[in-house]
């Protein structure tokens, strides 16, 4: 099997053999420190029971495969433990037992209500659940089997209520002081700058200074100045300026040093001569398992206070970043920045057109790479519905769409976690979305910004555009208007003198009419493009007939240029006026951007007709082909000066084409002629005489 070597299951490596035999040596230990510290005679059972703190913080903070392991160590230092003092074998096993149920069953209650392993108590939560489960649940499950033990081996305890609590409370303190030190507590204070360091040790003193006094002083009142309005002020302090590991470090040196005191005969507790020995041990116990809680939830308090700061400080800042001045990418990483140092230990993750990249990111921010480096997934992985945090074992991470309605979504934003047993609480996964909405905005106000960068500019081309087609249109209207004028102007003349009036005069008259009449039509069809009110009756009608006449009207002068190559009639449903305006706008193009021979040919290709009007003229500049059909287009070699025209045949002629259902476009490159195809559908010849007859019987009517 690939999980197993031979019979040997996975977990049971040379690693995790060394860490139970070091959890069964160190339970040894604590648990002989326990018995010599804080006995108490008349129950036969130690004040404070500090290996329930080790076993506790072990499991919690340890994967699930290692806990057999781990709980048989425990098992087996219990065992020797209670063997030492002489217990009897039965009892023994049963204690044991309770000693492994007790943190089995806190530790997987906090396990299940953790995203992660561990309980690093740096929120409120965390502590509560320590409270809850570490001190009251597990250790009551613990008692309960104890207590049952004892009863089936025929040893009733002298009370069945002191013996409960007192192993209840030896369990809670030994929880509450150790495993709160072994889950929160943190060498940094180390690294700390000097006079940090001095604050710790006038903290440290003064709070074991304070918690001797309180219970050795011989005045009464002297004792309780000391103890309860010095020492667990001090406590408060170092919650407040050392945190959840100034709280965890001062509650266990306090815990343990009442506990100590009072098994030994001395202080407030030990002076309660109405109560017996176990009873005061018991509520030393219950005092400062409080005191401990109190001053963690304190410290997580705090800390949380200081965090939910922070992060608006960090929002704020991420927002006035964003809002500068300087190109999106170039903001959103300054401000990504900003916000990572405040989550912290994280690596941010922007992933957009253009991914911000993590790993340099970390690196360059002198940051542990994140742990996963999930950035495949990451960027593999669509973008997620909403907000999600994952967590897989000892480390997390979050995702979060950014985008707005119509801009969704402009980018995924990732935060891990690059230390483990980091989670993203509620005040940071809502800081993180907020952020989020601040980038969605940002992306948002950038892109209307270029949109309206961009519909500025066009709006400044439309009005360019406008200024030359005016100018344009008006020398061509004027250019046929000219020579219309002198030649009437000519034939009055003649007229008045009487003298015989020259035909070739009126036939170019009326060519220049004709040329005004095109160019006022054009004008007139652009207009009813726009307005969507262009109008075509259509019929079955022959395209051969309909290029035939088309040529013949445009080109009565150029008709030796024009070569027709039809094989045969070739039918389509279409209006005839505007078909015939499509081929005579080719045709008059093509003679008037060439000078040589132009080819019309008609062709029957199955189920389309195709039309194709070829000229070896001055064609048109390959990178300008893409714009020919547009409203007022002109190449840039067909200047104004050798070449009249509007720009506005070409955009009328596919408008036709299109409502016909067919197609236009052209083949062509400067210098070399150019070929335009139309290609129509074909109307086969049985609908065309279906459609006659049809006509002819509505005509008898
Ligand atoms: P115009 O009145 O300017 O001819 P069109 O819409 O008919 O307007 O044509 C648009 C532009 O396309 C022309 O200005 C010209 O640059 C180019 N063009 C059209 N047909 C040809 C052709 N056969 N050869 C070269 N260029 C052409």
């Amino acid at each position: 099997m690939r999980n197993r070597v031979g019979s040997i299951p996975r977990y049971l490596t040379g690693r995790a053999l060394a860490e139970a035999a070091f959890v069964c040596l160190a339970y040894l230990v604590l648990g002989l420190a326990s018995y010599r510290l804080t006995y108490a005679p008349e129950l036969n059972l130690a004040g404070s029971w500090l290996p329930s703190g080790l076993s506790l913080a072990v499991l919690v903070s340890r994967k699930r495969e290692r806990w057999p392991l781990l709980l048989l160590a425990v098992f087996v230092a219990d065992a020797l433990l209670l063997g030492s003092r002489g217990v009897d074998p039965a009892i023994v096993v049963g204690w044991s037992v309770a000693d492994v149920v007790e943190p089995l069953v806190g530790a997987t209650l906090i396990r299940r209500a953790m995203p992660t392993r561990g309980l690093p108590l740096l929120r409120a939560r965390e502590v509560y659940l320590l409270g809850l489960y570490g001190t009251l649940a597990g250790p009551m499950a613990g008692t309960a089997l104890a207590l049952v033990t004892t009863l089936l081996a025929g040893e009733p305890p002298a009370s069945i209520l002191s013996f409960s609590l007192a192993w209840w409370g030896s369990a809670a303190l030994g929880t509450a002081s150790l495993a709160a030190l072994l889950l929160a507590a943190r060498p940094r204070i180390l690294r700390a700058p000097p006079s940090r360091l001095a604050e710790a040790i006038l903290l440290g003193s003064s709070l074991v200074v304070l918690t001797a006094q309180g219970f050795m002083l011989a005045d009464v009142v002297a004792r309780f100045v000391a103890l309860g309005l010095a020492a667990f002020p001090v406590l408060a302090w170092a919650a407040i300026r050392f945190g959840p590991s100034g709280a965890a470090w001062g509650a266990a040196a306090i815990s343990l040093l009442a506990v100590i005191l009072t098994a030994r005969g001395y202080g407030p507790f030990a002076e309660l001569y109405t109560v017996q020995e176990y009873v005061r041990v018991v509520l030393v116990q219950a005092l400062f398992a409080l005191a401990t809680i109190t001053a963690l939830l304190l410290a997580a308090m705090t800390a949380e206070r200081r965090r939910a700061e922070s992060l608006q400080r960090m929002l704020v800042d991420a927002g006035t970043i964003l809002a500068s001045i300087s190109p999106l990418q170039d903001r959103v990483e300054r401000a990504l920045r900003r916000s990572v140092h405040t989550l912290g230990p994280t690596a941010i993750f922007w992933r957009s057109e253009r991914p911000f990249v993590p790993e340099a990111f970390a690196q360059r921010e002198g940051m542990a790479p994140p742990t996963g480096l999930r950035l495949a997934e990451l960027a593999g992985a669509g973008p997620p519905e909403g907000l999600e945090q994952r967590c897989e074992g000892a480390s997390c991470w979050l995702r979060l769409p950014v985008g707005t309605s119509s801009f969704n979504p402009a980018g995924v934003l990732a935060v891990e976690a690059t230390t483990a047993r980091r989670y993203f609480d509620p005040s940071e996964t809502q800081a993180v979305e907020a952020l989020g909405s601040r980038l969605a905005l940002e992306c948002e106000r950038d892109r209307l910004l270029g949109e309206s960068e961009r519909l500025y500019r066009d709006a400044q081309e439309a009005v360019r555009v406008r200024d030359e087609f005016l100018s344009v249109a008006s020398h061509e209207l004027k250019t046929p208007l000219t020579p219309l004028a002198t030649r009437l102007q000519m034939l009055q003349r003649r007229v008045r003198a009487g003298l015989p009036v020259d035909e070739a005069a009126i036939e170019r008259a009326q060519a220049s009419l004709g040329r005004l009449a095109w160019l006022i039509n054009d004008l007139l069809d652009v207009t009813r493009i726009q307005a969507g009110t262009m109008e075509m009756q259509q019929r079955p009608i022959s395209l051969t007939r309909i290029a035939e006449n088309a040529v013949a009207a445009t080109a009565p002068r150029d008709s030796g240029r024009i070569r027709f190559e039809a094989a045969g009639e070739v039918l389509v449903q279409g209006d005839p006026n505007r078909l015939e305006q499509v081929v005579s706008n080719l045709v008059d193009n093509a003679l008037k951007y060439s000078s040589g021979e132009v080819v019309v040919a008609i062709r029957n290709e199955g189920t389309q007709a195709h039309l194709t009007v070829s000229d070896h003229g001055i064609g048109i500049p390959a990178e300008q082909l893409e714009q020919l059909f547009e409203r007022f287009f002109r190449a840039r070699n067909a200047s104004s000066a050798s070449y009249g025209g509007l720009g506005l045949g070409l955009y009328i002629v596919r408008d036709i084409v299109e409502r016909h259902g067919g197609r236009i476009w052209a083949e062509s490159a400067e210098g070399r002629g150019a070929t335009f195809h139309v290609s129509l559908p074909v109307l086969h010849a049985a609908a065309f005489q279906t459609e006659k007859e049809a006509r002819g019987a509505r005509q008898l009517h």
